[in-house]
């Protein structure tokens, strides 16, 4: 079955089709992508470990 669903990306906020779903917020391929890339101490890296943060902050609320 191919299920696609397209979600709102957490992190770049633009719909996208499902990839990583965190807490039913999504990740969506290129996010993850450039997450993967980045090297801890990057500014890029900082920047998505942050939004990840808040996505696991704001779900607990
Ligand atoms: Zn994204």
């Amino acid at each position: 079955m191919a299920d696609i669903d397209i979600m709102v990306c957490g992190i770049c906020r633009k719909i996208k089709r499902a990839n990583i779903v965190i807490l039913g917020r999504n990740i969506c391929k290129s996010c993850e992508e450039e997450i993967v890339g980045a090297k801890a101490g990057d500014e890029a890296y900082s920047r998505y470990m942050e939004s990840i943060r808040n996505i696991f902050d704001n779900s607990g609320k």
